[in-house]
């Protein structure tokens, strides 16, 4: 294995995510994907929460905000074709004063205008 074509480092979310479409996109190369631990998942990937994020913290119209929805929307898809069990129970989020409950009058808008835009 001295020459390989393509070499991702890091088997988190984000690595394993691009090895399977690298290697999906392109089969005829050779796709190395390097973890410094024994087993992929072993930093970030495997303490997340496992919330599906609708993206309304997020500036609208930012890079994150839309990849964020989209996102959202092609894990949804993604779960019911694969048969993954996973629900869609919404988020509340709850105040205790007046100065938060006009921090969520504005996080609520703006995840009606991500709405919106999709
Ligand atoms: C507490 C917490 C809760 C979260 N909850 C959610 C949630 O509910 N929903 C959500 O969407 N997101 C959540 N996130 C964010 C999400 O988990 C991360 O954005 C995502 O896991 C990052 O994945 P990653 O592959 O970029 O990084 P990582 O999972 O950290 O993967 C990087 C990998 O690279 C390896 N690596 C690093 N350097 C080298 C090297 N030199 N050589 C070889 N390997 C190396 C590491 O060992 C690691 O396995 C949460 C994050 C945290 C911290």
């Amino acid at each position: 294995m001295e020459k390989v074509d393509v070499i991702i480092v890091g088997a988190g979310v984000v690595g394993l995510a691009v090895a399977e479409a690298v290697s999906r996109l392109h089969p005829d190369k050779e796709v190395v994907l390097l973890e410094k631990w024994e087993k992929f998942g072993q930093e970030t990937s495997g303490r997340n929460s496992e919330v599906i994020h609708g993206g309304m913290y997020y500036p609208t119209g930012s890079l994150k905000a839309r990849l964020c929805v989209e996102g959202n929307k092609l894990l949804y898809e993604y779960c019911a074709k694969h048969k993954v069990a996973h629900q869609k129970i919404g988020k509340i989020i709850i105040t205790r004063n007046a100065e938060e409950e006009k921090a969520v009058q504005g996080i609520f808008e703006q995840g009606q205008k991500m709405a919106f835009r999709g």
